[in-house]
């Protein structure tokens, strides 16, 4: 049996950026809860989101969390949610604009620099529909479009 409790899996948590950031210095309440969810799921490893829909954790959150889940032989990576604003049609991102490829590259370091890992959530996607990406999209085809013959 591996170390997180579990032979043939490893359980993993993703918290997000939204619930992150709101804590500050004071990790208690969310370790609270894990605490007792730690009860009844042995989780290997947490993902800690340092990103979505523009908040961003302050970095002594983040590593009072990584600190918590080490004392506790819980392995964590960074997550990052490339989103704008995920309640208003998964606005995501626009790379054809300096200021968000900037944001993101800051993201990466910031990351790469609390962490050993990235996750980059499923809102990798582009779906900005500026002119700067219809133009630099070209005729070059999505792959999330579907003919129908
Ligand atoms: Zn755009």
């Amino acid at each position: 049996m591996k170390s997180d409790g579990y032979q043939n899996f490893r359980a993993a948590l993703y918290i997000r950026a939204l619930e992150i950031a709101p804590l500050g210095d004071d990790i208690g309440v969310m370790t609270d809860r894990i605490s007792q969810m730690l009860k009844h799921v042995r989780f290997g490893k947490v993902y800690l989101e340092i990103h979505r829909d523009m908040v961003v954790p302050e970095r002594a959150t983040l590593l009072a969390l990584k600190a918590w889940f080490r004392e506790r032989g819980i392995e964590t990576a960074a997550g990052i949610t490339v989103t704008i604003d995920e309640l208003s049609d998964f606005k995501t991102y626009c790379y054809s604009d300096d200021f968000y490829r900037d944001k993101l590259k800051g993201l990466v370091q910031m990351a790469a620099e609390l962490f050993d890992e990235i996750v980059f959530d499923d809102f990798f996607f582009n779906n900005c529909k500026c002119k700067k990406c219809i133009a630099a999209k070209g005729d070059r085809s999505s792959p999330a479009t579907i003919e129908w013959e």
